[in-house]
């Protein structure tokens, strides 16, 4: 045999997997879920590289996985028929993580046991999950279409190092042994037990999975037998499925480890036909601002998996929503080149965007407090709307919540219709201020007079604001206007007296005003006597086209 090298693991894996088993110890079983999950991509995978290359199927075509256990080894062993793995593409996945979101992840780890399973929860427990129950792991693959002899066996203690050999494999795909803990054994060793485990995470994978037949002695038998489900959940009538099984098949697609905070299911029928079950997650998953973030909505056509993450599904500010996708009008052939422009595609994206919107305005409008969670984690994903999808932009308006002067708190509550509610009289504008924190806007001196008339003023300071408000200009058939910018025109909402005094003040400062303006020469545009002050003596406003103030300063910080 091939000598056998020894790796170090990337110190990140090290320290996941100690946080995992000391976190995740209480919730051990799902080390299955997540072997089973895996297992069920590696098959999805294999079939859809078969589309293009039959001969990969090497005459198996019957995907499967199988759970075996030996009470005498004290071993647990899963195995796959799928995709496979060749020695590199082992490196990449099982020694080190590769994934967005990373370094984050480990930043935000607290020591608190309690809240640090939770995080590991939503970045995902994965592979590793194995250490929690197993003292040593072996994982033998071979990837398909590859010789028996370039067979790759990777084994390890989980304890900083793992071992790679190139073994002879007589079968192509994934086999898993987890040489059990001491005090695991006698739980986990346990046909009844396994399948019960199985049955509550699997039974919504379309792929069989299989145990051995309890003979008439109730001990495992030659035979074998389908113990889940294997339908795809996404297929099943609504009334038939618990909220349960959704729940579990959410965790399935999302890799997410929580709950969904809600989710729906449809299935069009007509000139297109497609089953979507799409869920919007309770928690942002940690690669969300992350440019290459994956694990979005699956693609399927006629319950064969196509692809993960496909962006033509959805538009980007939707891009925190999980879930699948079947379409009955694809080929089984498509490509992501063939994704772009499709008019299939764009009529299921649209109708999904519309789903989901839909979905949110029914909790906006019944859970106020579960909106304000959606909002709190995906608020700003959302403001992206407006500037990206054009034919939904009323609706995403009304989704949107702000900070405002109103309860000068952080907390982006107000929607604009409750702005439009409590506008004052004569008021005909929807006021904001965009500054590059809450405290900046909050504490903006152009907001004086607008706060000593009374008049609510939307605080932005999230860095889409920007982006936002050069989309957004109007609602309700009131146009929102910058506080900073040009003359504030406040409407009505100014007495004959003010303007009369106004008037008046102006006049006795003409001199001051022209000193001004010469002492600061070229470098004002004008100088002149404001009313949008009570307390400051001055301030600057920028012209009516100008780019907001912190825009500039920002692209002055970016070197231009
Ligand atoms: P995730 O499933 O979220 O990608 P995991 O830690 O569960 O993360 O798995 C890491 C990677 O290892 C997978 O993305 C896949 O490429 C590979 N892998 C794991 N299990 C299998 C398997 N049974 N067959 C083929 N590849 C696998
Ligand atoms: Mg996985």
């Amino acid at each position: 045999a091939a000598a056998k090298e020894t790796m170090q693991f990337q110190t990140e894996v090290n320290q996941l997997l100690q946080l995992m088993i000391h976190s995740l110890y209480s919730n051990k079983e799902i080390f299955l879920r997540e072997l089973l999950s895996n297992a069920s991509d590696a098959c999805d995978k294999l079939r859809f590289e078969a589309l293009s290359d039959p001969a990969l199927l090497e005459g198996g075509s019957e995907l499967q996985v199988e759970v075996d256990f030996d009470p005498e080894a004290h071993t647990l062993t899963i195995r796959d028929n799928g995709i496979g793995m060749n020695r590199d593409e082992v490196i990449a996945n099982i020694g080190t993580i590769a994934k967005s979101g990373t370094r984050e992840f480990f930043q935000r780890l607290s020591g608190d046991q309690a809240k640090d399973a939770q995080l590991i929860g939503q970045f995902g427990v994965g592979f590793y999950s194995a250490f929690i129950v197993a003292e040593r792991v072996t994982l033998n693959t071979r990837r398909a279409g590859m010789e028996p002899q370039h067979g790759v066996r990777w084994e390890s203690d989980g304890t900083g190092a793992y071992t790679l050999e190139t073994v002879e494999l007589p079968t192509r795909g994934t086999e898993i042994i987890l040489h059990i803990r001491e005090d695991e054994r006698q739980d986990l060793l346990n046909s009844w037990r396994l399948r019960s485990i199985i049955g509550k995470y699997s039974d919504h994978i379309p792929l069989p999975i299989r145990m051995r037949k309890l003979g008439e002695d109730g001990k495992p038998s030659e035979e074998w037998e389908t113990v889940n489900k294997a339908s795809a959940l996404w297929q099943r009538p609504k009334a038939e499925i618990s909220d349960e099984e959704y729940k579990e098949f959410y965790q399935h697609v999302s890799h997410d480890f929580g709950e969904p905070l809600a989710w729906v299911h449809n299935r069009v029928e007509g000139r297109l036909e497609y089953t979507s079950l799409l869920y919007i997650p309770a928690r942002a998953p940690f690669d969300l601002w992350d440019q290459k973030q994956t694990h979005g909505v699956k693609l399927y056509v006629q319950r064969v998996f196509i692809m993960d993450d496909a962006e033509q599904l959805l538009p980007r500010y939707l891009r925190f929503v999980r879930g699948v996708i079947d379409s009955s009008d694809l080929p089984l052939n498509v490509s992501r080149e063939i994704l772009q422009g499709n008019r299939t595609i764009e009529q299921m994206r649209s109708g999904a965007s519309k789903r989901i919107l839909g979905l949110l305005e029914e909790i906006a409008e019944k859970d106020p407090e579960k909106y304000q969670k959606f909002w709190n984690e995906f608020g700003r994903a959302l403001k992206e709307g407006p500037g990206e999808d054009f034919s939904n932009r009323e609706q995403i308006a009304k989704l949107l919540r702000f900070a405002s002067t109103y309860s000068d708190t952080e907390l982006q509550n107000v929607s604009l219709a409750d702005y439009v509610g409590r506008m004052k009289e004569g008021q005909d504008k929807i006021y904001y201020i965009t500054a590059d924190s809450f405290l900046a806007a909050k504490n903006s001196p152009q907001l004086e007079l607008l706060r000593k008339k009374g008049i609510e003023v939307l605080l932005l300071s999230d860095r889409v604001d920007e982006w936002l408000t050069s989309h957004l200009h109007e609602f309700d058939g009131k146009s929102l206007v910058s506080a900073a910018k040009g003359d504030l025109d406040l409407g009505q909402t100014e007495t004959e007296e003010e303007k009369k005094a106004q008037e008046e003040t102006e006049k006795a400062a003409e001199g001051l005003v022209e000193r001004i303006q010469k002492a600061l020469g070229e470098r004002v545009e004008k100088v002149r006597v404001s009313h949008r002050l009570t307390s400051s003596p001055s301030c600057i406003v920028l012209g009516e086209r100008d780019m907001a103030l912190y825009m500039q300063q920002l692209l002055k910080q970016a070197g231009h």
